[in-house]
């Protein structure tokens, strides 16, 4: 993953990721509690208790009341944050700080000012990422609805049957909605593993893997890992020090 120039998001492309963040991965407690009061507002009150009880919440009510406390889990929490975002999307000044915490990186405050439109820069820091091709993004993260028409475009325009084979194009009233891969060609069946994931050593003796599609290979699997702690959330050991 190259690195120094920051990548543009939209308010909305923003909000998808903090989305994506929050309901891929295991709750994350800690970082719920600390967006709350940038996506709830600053009333909300919110209490880890001590002796063990969990998170206890309390919003404040259409009457400018503040409700009663009461539990709530740590995933729900993260699908109130989100649907929060969704239904209220909070200025490009808090959105850049919500997407600090999460993402664990520098931000900052894009356009605003014509002709660009406004949204959030994201500073990914990945120079020191260096693949150890292990294999274990290709081998245990399922992408399988990941593919993009950008990707099926291209390797349409590059003639690579080879891989066109390989995903199922899935449409709904003749329209073409998403791709899904990878299949055994001329079935519906998803392969079990990556087919183009080949070992790079003796077979058994294997350290090293390499795909067979590296140059053209899916967006999803190029652009990955997105940040140091979509690395460390995911087991890719190519951000280690
Ligand atoms: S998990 Fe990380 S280090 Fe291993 S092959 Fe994937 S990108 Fe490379």
């Amino acid at each position: 993953m190259e690195g120094k120039e920051p990548v543009f998001l939209s308010l909305e492309e923003a909000i998808y990721a903090v989305k994506t963040d929050i309901t891929h991965y295991p709750p994350q407690k800690r970082l719920f509690m600390e967006l709350c009061p940038l996506v709830l507002g600053p009333d909300i009150r919110l209490t880890d208790d001590s002796r063990g009880r969990g998170l206890w919440i309390s919003m404040p009510a259409r009457c400018g009341r503040v409700t009663r406390m009461h539990p709530v889990t740590a995933s729900s929490l993260g699908i109130l944050l989100v649907e929060a975002l969704e239904k209220s999307p909070p200025a490009c000044e808090v959105m850049a700080e919500i997407c600090r915490r999460t993402f664990e990186i520098r931000t900052a405050v894009a356009g605003g000012h014509e002709p660009g439109p406004a949204g959030v820069l994201l500073y990914l820091d990945m120079e020191s990422f260096h693949c150890r091709q292990c294999g274990a993004c290709c081998r245990a993260l399922n992408y399988r609805h990941e593919i993009s028409d950008g990707d099926y475009r291209r390797w349409k325009e590059q003639g690579r049957s080879d891989i066109l084979e390989r995903v199922a194009v899935i449409t709904r009233r003749s329209r073409t909605v998403s791709y899904a891969a990878w299949i055994e060609p001329g079935t519906r069946r998803f392969a079990d593993v990556c087919p183009w994931l080949i070992p790079a050593g003796p077979e058994g003796r294997q350290k090293r893997w390499i795909c067979r599609i590296h140059d053209v290979k899916p967006a999803i699997c190029l652009e990955y890992p997105g940040t140091k702690k979509h690395a460390r959330m995911t087991g890719c050991r190519g951000v280690d020090d």
